[in-house]
């Protein structure tokens, strides 16, 4: 017998005589309960799938380093940041947003962009979009936007109506959704795609001294995009291309690039801001607050077991490191709290201790304890709570957050819509897309609005309209609207709106 020839065992590691044969009485006989090792099996298999999240469900892994090629430790005292030519590995999940485990990756939707640094001050998650804006700027309408990009409660069908009776009462949505039905909403593959924090975030130096900032993670392979009919296509003919195009590249040893940029922006510029610069619904133009590449992030490693390393991989915005912390964007703010919730129901709370998620390069000194699963040593015999006078981990002063000024009256206080939250998505129409990006944006828009309810038509094509006159004129002629009735809708309030396309 070879030397490297393993014996099979149970789960506890008891040796297997046979595993193709069920133990019965007699040949033909039933199965007898004493056969310990089949009912393991089982019911272990039973028991193989986790409850997939609610959003972000399919996904691909990889992992990586990310290297500093910019001095920023004026504006940040992050250790990972401190040095040009200082590496930290790193992992990275992409991901579709509302469809399920087995969905197509070409499906229209935008991209999770979640990067994990295994920092020596612990480990800092960035957990962005291929989008730099969102749909929706306050965390109370979350649970509601995503029920409505799921399927219909009564005929279990992705439901046209919903999808856009949503969007064209949420009109702060504009700017997304301009972006997400253009090509972009559709990306050949992970490696053509670029990454954002979308999210406002707090770098602070080792004097206290705080900025806000965003990141953008540029793809070094350039953006490619399927169009509509090609994602259409690619649904039969490989559900999972984008997953299959970054194992295989990884595997041929293309490794996927990106390169990282921050744009920097003052807390005195942002008192005076021309908008909340906290809104996520909205991105800071580059005239007024160029980029500036930090660093530089590459993937070269693909895991090994999909179900440890990319299933059981844990996000989430709160996990910082000293010199970065939250803004006040109140979709961040919600995300602070709900995804660590959503990895605490889905992984069990101990899920922090999975290889994947554990810090690898700085110590855990909590005094966290038990709780399902608790897998390492649980903290042996040393102090439980603090204070403590028996040589516990003690919290140092020395990494508090900058204080930052918060007043106000306590309520639920709306953001008002104004003109400026259709700025962005004119500008992004009439400056930035090409004439083919234009015509496959209306294209696609067409293809899948049609399947609404008249009224529902009527109400985001005026909305369209408020960002560019031309835009939603196209798209009222692609679904054969009445121009006039748009223009009117159009000029009216949005409460008027949603009176005059009531059902
Ligand atoms: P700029 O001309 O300086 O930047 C335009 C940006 O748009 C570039 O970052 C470009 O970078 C990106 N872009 C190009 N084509 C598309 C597309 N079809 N869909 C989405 N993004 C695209 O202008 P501003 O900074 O003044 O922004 C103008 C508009 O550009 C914004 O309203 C916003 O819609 C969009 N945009 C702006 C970003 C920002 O952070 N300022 C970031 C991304 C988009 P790339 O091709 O590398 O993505």
């Amino acid at each position: 017998m070879a030397d490297d020839k393993k014996t099979l065992t149970t789960g506890f590691g008891m040796p297997v005589d046979n595993d193709l044969d069920s133990m019965t009485a007699g040949p033909k006989g039933p199965v007898l309960v004493e056969d310990a090792h089949l009912f393991e099996k089982l019911a272990h298999f039973d028991r193989e799938r986790i409850p997939e999240r609610v959003v972000h469900a399919k996904g691909a892994g990889a992992h990586g380093y990310f290297e500093v090629s910019r001095d920023v430790t004026k504006h940040t005292r992050a250790k990972f940041l401190s040095e040009v030519g200082k590496k930290t590995e790193v992992f990275v999940r992409f991901s579709t947003v509302g469809g399920e485990r087995g969905s197509a990756d070409s499906e229209r939707d935008p991209r999770g962009f979640a990067v994990k640094f295994y920092t020596e001050e612990g480990n800092y998650d960035m957990v962005g979009n291929n989008t730099p804006v969102f749909f929706i700027r306050d965390p109370l309408k979350f649970p509601d936007f995503i029920h409505t990009q799921k399927r219909n409660p009564a005929t279990n069908l992705k439901d046209p109506d919903m999808f856009w009776d949503f969007l064209s009462l949420t009109p702060e949505s504009i700017h997304q959704v301009t972006i997400l039905f253009s090509d972009r909403g559709t990306p050949r593959s992970y490696r053509n795609m670029n990454g954002h924090s979308s999210h406002t975030y707090m770098w602070y130096n080792a004097k206290g001294e705080y900025c806000w900032i965003k990141y953008h993670f540029k793809t070094e392979q350039g953006i490619r995009n399927f169009d509509g009919p090609e994602a259409d296509r690619m649904r039969g003919i490989d559900p999972d291309v984008t997953t299959r195009d970054l194992f295989q590249a990884i595997a041929r040893g293309e490794h996927p690039a990106w390169r990282v940029e921050v744009q920097i922006m003052t807390p005195e510029q942002a008192k005076d801001y021309r908008f909340d610069p906290f809104d996520v619904t909205k991105v800071w133009p580059h005239a007024d607050v160029p980029p500036v590449v930090i660093g530089r992030m590459v993937l070269d490693r693909n895991p090994e077991n999909y179900f440890a390393e990319v299933e059981q991989a844990a996000f989430s915005p709160g996990n910082f490191v000293p010199g970065i912390g939250p803004s006040p964007d109140k979709m961040l703010q919600g995300r602070l709290f709900s995804y660590h919730d959503t990895h605490r129901h889905r992984l069990g709370p101990n899920y922090h201790l999975l290889p994947i998620n554990a810090p690898k390069a700085a110590p855990m000194e909590s005094y966290q304890r038990d709780g399902a699963m608790r897998f390492d040593g649980n903290g042996g015999g040393g102090p439980n709570y603090w204070p403590n006078s028996f040589g516990g981990p003690a919290p140092d002063a020395g990494f508090a957050l900058p204080a930052i000024d918060v007043a106000g009256t306590a309520a639920r206080h709306a953001y008002t819509l104004g003109d400026v939250d259709f700025v962005q998505a004119g500008a992004l129409y009439r400056k930035v897309m090409t004439d083919t990006d234009r015509e496959h944006l209306v294209a696609n828009i067409v293809g899948h609005l049609k399947g609404a309810q008249k009224r529902i038509q009527l109400r985001q094509t005026a909305l369209f309209t408020k960002a560019d006159a031309e835009y939603g004129w196209r798209v009222a002629k692609g679904l054969g609207l009445d121009g006039d009735e748009v223009k009117r809708l159009a000029a009216m309030s949005q409460e008027d709106r949603v009176k005059a396309t009531a059902a």
